[in-house]
């Protein structure tokens, strides 16, 4: 069973790192912000009550994402895995993750840190340009992270389950030591 969570800070390159390690083990990737966001542009129940929340940086709330997490895991498409990208962003929110897993067999999951300077994580987002990434955004997201993800590490890193990758390094070197840490899952 491949489930992998992706943990790191915004800009940290975990979308892209989840979309290719997706593809490699042939499981879908879940990323909370690109729901999110999609629900947003289409102008859904569910977008107009986000929209304000991710304008700000900041997160939306715990039971509105278990409501969302708790829909998607249970499409026949996570059936031999998936990797989450963007959630578990609080200690609530992966005590839900626990709890949605504890009910299906073989619930164990690998959760993959990515750490990347912080200096360097601001000039990406700026060097990117997205609407939501300008300086004071991107640093509000930074300090939401540090705050509520940060624990999150580690409640994992308690569990045993966590592996840390050094996101400093070109794309290609992180990939690989992606596939190095998951390596017992593609055998
Ligand atoms: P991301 O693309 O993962 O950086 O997510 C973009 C934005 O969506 C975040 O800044 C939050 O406002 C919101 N978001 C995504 N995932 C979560 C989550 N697990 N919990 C709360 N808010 C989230």
């Amino acid at each position: 069973m491949k489930r992998i969570v992706f943990l790191g800070p915004p800009n940290s390159g975990k979308g892209t790192q989840a979309q290719q390690l997706a593809r490699k083990l042939e499981v879908p990737v879940i990323s909370t912000g690109e729901i999110l966001r999609a629900a947003v542009a289409a102008g859904s129940e569910l977008g107009l009550r986000v929209k304000d929340v991710l304008a700000r940086g900041e997160l939306v709330d715990d039971g509105l994402m278990a409501e969302l997490v708790r829909v998607r895991l249970a499409q026949p498409d996570t059936a031999s895995g998936f990797i989450l990208d963007g959630y578990p962003r609080t200690v609530a929110q992966a005590k839900t993750l626990t709890e949605v897993l504890s009910g299906q067999q073989a619930p164990e999951l690998v959760v993959l840190k990515i750490d990347v300077e912080t200096e360097e994580l601001v000039q990406r987002a700026l060097n990117r340009g997205r609407d939501d990434d300008q300086e004071h955004v991107m640093r509000e997201r930074l300090r939401v992270y540090g705050e509520k993800t940060a624990p999150v590490v580690e409640f994992y890193d308690r569990m045993g389950v966590l592996r840390s990758i050094d996101g400093n390094r070109p794309v290609e070197d992180v990939s690989q030591h992606i596939l190095v840490a998951v390596g017992a899952l593609s055998q």
